[in-house]
């Protein structure tokens, strides 16, 4: 059978590896499996979610709220926008869908620093649509700028804090992108890990307010990391009621089921769970720092709830990240955006304390 042209050149996404996998392959029970790949929340979330889920139990056969009416309601409360400033996705990888598909050809451009969120590629690629990528992996100025000159690409993405490194932009650097730029380019501002970068340093806090007044920006968030809900799959993007009507025309019905519709309005109640799993993580990513230093190799100042850790030739981050999966311990291994590097999100206590163990005997 013969393909659409444009999958010739595309990867399928790698996810972060299941624990079922290492179960299976490893024989290792599935309690003393550690997952630090994913970016999830290690201490799961809010515990009023279960009650919810409980409580909807018998609305299954009933199709959702495709007006999403109470989950715009909260989210324009808790950023002080109006409800068709919001879109809804099925997280917010669909919305970056939405936008792919809705400016993008085989004529458009998209650029992104060099090491990015890899599902801006993969949707720009579906439409044909070709990549350009700065040098660094951090956001600069003048690389963006260069290549926006050059090739005025259609859609910037500016990811802060970034995934998978975990550095950020300030929200200066990120304004001054937005003010060089016209409004025939969408610039995205992917904040997915935004919580844990404003409870570091507010000079690197971006609300979707601060980009409300540009019509060619759009913000986009999403319950899966701090709010601990990555299974429940919901994210949104908020910008101009303009561009938020034309990207509704790429939305599916029913994107988001109805618990999934019911637990994100429960999130939105009540922040403190997300204030919890900061505080857990900001103590716990100091042990991250602390390790890196006293083993003697380089790592990424984290404004996100994963470390980036960064080896030099006398380390191969691929055959410890393989060691490290035989013995039930998950990591990111960067090798695929050409880094010998590997990302960990930050667990629990008991499970930093695991990852340390293994990782000295690993390379030991
Ligand atoms: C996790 C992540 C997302 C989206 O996650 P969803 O689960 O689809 O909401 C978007 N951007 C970045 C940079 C991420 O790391």
């Amino acid at each position: 059978m013969k393909f659409n042209k444009v999958l010739e050149n595309i990867q399928t996404y790698e996810a972060g590896k299941p624990i079922e996998l290492v179960v299976r392959e490893f024989g290792i029970a599935a309690k003393d499996v550690v997952k630090l790949a994913s970016n999830e929340n290690p201490i799961g979330t809010n515990p009023a979610i279960a009650k919810v889920i409980r409580s909807n139990a018998d609305i299954a056969h009933l199709y959702p709220d495709d007006s999403m009416f109470e989950l715009k309601a909260a989210l324009s409360r808790k950023f002080n926008v109006q409800d068709n400033n919001i879109i809804i996705g099925a997280g917010s990888d669909q919305v970056i869908e939405f936008i792919s598909r809705a400016l993008l050809d085989e004529n458009a451009s998209v650029l992104m620093s060099a090491v990015t969120f890899a599902m801006y590629e993969i949707y720009a690629k579906q439409m044909g649509a070709k990549i350009l990528r700065t040098a660094s992996y951090t956001h600069k100025y003048d690389e963006f700028m260069e290549a926006y000159r050059m090739h005025r690409p259609k859609i910037i993405y500016l990811c802060t804090p970034n995934n998978p490194t975990g550095d950020a932009t300030s929200k200066e650097e990120v304004l001054k992108i937005i003010d060089a730029v016209d409004s025939d380019t969408l610039v995205v501002v992917d904040g997915a890990y935004m919580e844990y970068a404003a409870a570091k340093d507010p000079q690197y806090a971006i609300t979707p307010n601060d980009l409300l007044k540009y019509e060619n920006v759009i913000y986009l968030g999403t319950f899966s990391k701090a709010h601990g809900l990555g299974g429940m799959r919901v994210g949104y993007g908020i910008a101009q009621a303009e561009l938020i009507k034309e990207l509704h025309k790429m939305r599916p019905p029913f994107n988001i089921s109805t618990l999934s519709l019911a637990v994100a309005i429960e999130a939105c109640k009540d922040n403190s769970f997300v204030e919890e799993s900061i505080a857990l993580h900001q103590e716990q990513i100091k042990r991250y720092e602390a390790f890196a230093e006293e083993q003697g190799f380089e790592y990424i100042e984290s404004y996100t709830n994963f470390i980036t850790y960064m080896f030099d030739e006398t380390m191969d981050a691929t055959k410890i990240a393989d060691a490290l999966l035989k013995r039930g311990v998950i990591i990111r291994n960067l090798a695929s955006y050409g880094l010998n590097a590997m990302r960990i999100t930050i667990g629990t206590v008991k499970q930093n304390d695991v990852f340390f163990k293994h990782f000295l005997e690993v390379i030991a």
